[in-house]
C-alpha cells in the first residue's frame, strides 16, 4: 500500500471498494417463492478488493497502484 490517501489520475482521492461473498438463507413460502427476508446472513471472505474513484469510475487493483506509485 501507499502513504497516505492514493489519489486518481483525475487528482480525486480513491476510496476503497471491498467485494464479499454472502450467502443468505431463505424460508420457502407455500407457493414456492422465497420469503424477502433471509432467515440467515453468512458473511464470506473478501472476494478482491480495489481502489475506486468516485468521481470519474476509475478503479486500480491495489497491488498495481503501489507498483505505479
Ligand atoms: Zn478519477
Amino acid at each position: 500500500m501507499v502513504y497516505g490517501v492514493p489519489k486518481c489520475e483525475c487528482g480525486t482521492e480513491l476510496t476503497y471498494a471491498e467485494f464479499r461473498l454472502q450467502e443468505r438463507i431463505y424460508k420457502i413460502k407455500s407457493d414456492g417463492t422465497p420469503f424477502k427476508k433471509p432467515l440467515r446472513i453468512f458473511d464470506g471472505d473478501s472476494q478482491h478488493s480495489s481502489l475506486y474513484c468516485q468521481k470519474c469510475g476509475n478503479s486500480y487493483s491495489i497491488d498495481s497502484y503501489s507498483a505505479v506509485n
